[in-house]
């Protein structure tokens, strides 16, 4: 095929607003292009739909401006297949110009401490996994423990937190799924304490996502006043950040307040570093002890001050997400992200010879490029980086073997993966919200991937899915 008479395939691996703000700047920047967005999961979204809260519906509503990306006829969906595993990186290349990696970050950071990898001891990227429906995490949850640990003081933290706090009714008008609320309605939790290792000036929350905690009817939000110290860099922070202040200023509101009679007490601690979590003998938590700390020099709440031991049932640790390596590509795993140079792929940080060398044709966006931090919004600024890099490498790029919009279907049928669509997902979401609208709600989401894939795969086998899956 004559690379002048057709446009320029790009295939992106992952369908979070990562993989879909790089397909829309691909498509504004003038140049023909075909777009297959691959998507491990056979519906689309990443954390839109496996990370944000259920009772988060205004952050949910992006979706709705991704939807527009996606009905391009440009782009081409295919989902349910795991790029590393169903395909390896390598045939992948054979059917595109250039790739571009949008995996994101899913998992748990690791937290080495003592009795990390006791009974009651969770990531709080698999509780949320739980909560959020995703089918290859078990359907129950134990919900037992009736005081609770939350390590960090991050927007999952908080997620967390209110999720563990709400009661299961709150949550109902929700698209939580039947096995989700019938969990949290045995959830015995009374008391959840949330830990900040340093001052409340360096929360990572987001005020917003703090003042909601006061929002819910279940949830009496208790700051210790002791706990809102500065010293004078945090005095300084405050000062110069509008939301650190208005973070300090809701602080002080609630330590200031007698704590009324919400069923479910919500702690929020600061300057209590994690250090154990405690063994009750028998291989579960009895406890959490932390360290007290003091404002360091840079902000680093170093020094020890005393120990206090939290009787707690559960610790869930907060405490960032990772990304997985994928197979075929370098992985920095302390940073946990691809290398990359303004998107570029770096093809051996670690060679010793000079220069740096890239992988051809292939480039990083989102979380997996720069690390689990960041609104949504910061993803489309990362996005317009990558695709300049790859805009300006396009010249040089190396024809592929197979472009032949057609060819990466038939391999995917060849090797029997049953890959879902955009049509599809049409499909798949209009099940999910004919469920909800059967009890009144919006949605109500299908957690088995058999069912999902079912679904979206539910049209005429013969014509319409050949026919939808052209570009
Ligand atoms: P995060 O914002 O980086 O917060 C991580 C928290 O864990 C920090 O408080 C950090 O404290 C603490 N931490 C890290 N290592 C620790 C350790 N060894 N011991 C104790 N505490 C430790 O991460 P995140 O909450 O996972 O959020 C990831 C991104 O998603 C953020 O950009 C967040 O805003 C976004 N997000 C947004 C929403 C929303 O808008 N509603 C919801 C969820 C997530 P230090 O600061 O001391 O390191």
């Amino acid at each position: 095929m004559n690379m002048a008479l057709r446009p320029l395939r790009v295939a992106i691996v992952g369908t979070g607003p990562a993989g879909i703000y790089a397909a829309d700047a691909l498509m504004k920047s003038g140049v023909e292009v075909a777009i297959d967005l691959f998507e491990r999961m056979p519906a689309p979204f990443g954390l839109l739909r496996y990370g944000v809260a259920p009772d988060h519906p205004r952050i949910k509503a992006i979706v709705a401006s991704l939807h527009k990306i996606l009905d391009k006829p440009q782009i081409r969906l295919l989902g349910n297949v795991d790029v590393g595993v169903d395909i390896t990186v390598e045939e992948l290349r054979g059917f595109y110009d250039a790739v571009v990696f949008a995996s994101g970050a899913n998992a748990d950071r690791v937290l080495g401490i003592p009795g990390i990898e006791l009974e009651g001891s969770y990531g709080a990227a698999d509780f949320v996994s739980w909560y959020d429906g995703h089918p290859d995490v078990p359907r129950t949850w134990p919900l037992a423990a009736k005081q609770v640990a939350v390590l960090g003081v991050g927007n999952v933290a908080l997620d967390v937190a209110r999720i563990l706090a709400k009661s299961a009714d709150e949550l109902l008008p929700t698209e939580i799924p039947p096995n989700v609320y019938d969990g949290l309605r045995v959830n015995r939790a009374v008391e959840v304490h949330v830990f900040g290792r340093r001052g409340p000036a360096y929360a990572k929350f987001t005020p917003l996502e703090l003042r909601e905690l006061d929002h819910s009817p279940n949830i009496e939000v208790i700051v210790d006043p002791g706990d809102l110290v500065y010293d004078e860099q945090a005095r300084a922070l405050r000062q110069n950040s509008k939301s650190v202040q208005l973070i300090c200023n809701t602080l002080e509101q609630w330590a200031s307040r007698t704590p009324g009679d919400r069923p479910c007490k919500l702690f929020l601690h600061f300057f209590q570093d994690p250090v154990e979590i405690l063994d009750d003998g028998n291989g579960r938590v009895a406890g959490l002890r932390t360290e007290r700390t003091l404002p360091g020099a840079a902000g680093d709440a170093t020094s020890v001050d005393s120990r206090v031991d939290w009787r707690v049932q559960a610790v869930y640790r907060a405490i960032g997400y990772r990304s997985a390596p994928i197979v075929g590509l370098p992985f920095d795993g302390r940073a946990g992200v691809i290398p990359s140079e303004a998107g570029r792929v770096i093809a051996d940080a670690e060679a010793d010879e000079p220069g740096v060398r890239y992988l051809p044709a292939t480039y990083v966006t989102g979380w997996i490029k720069r690390g689990p931090i960041g609104l949504i919004g910061h993803t489309k600024s990362d996005a317009s980086e990558t695709i300049a890099s790859l805009l300006a490498d396009a010249g040089g790029f190396a024809p592929p073997a197979d472009p032949e919009p057609r060819a990466i279907v038939d391999f995917l049928e060849r090797r029997g993966v049953p890959f879902t669509t955009w049509p599809g997902w049409y499909l798949l979401d209009a099940y999910e919200r004919d469920l909800g609208a059967h009890e009144g709600r919006e949605r109500i989401k299908v957690v088995e991937r058999e069912v999902m894939v079912a679904v979206s795969r539910s049209f005429d086998e013969t014509s319409d899915r050949r026919v939808s899956i052209e570009p």
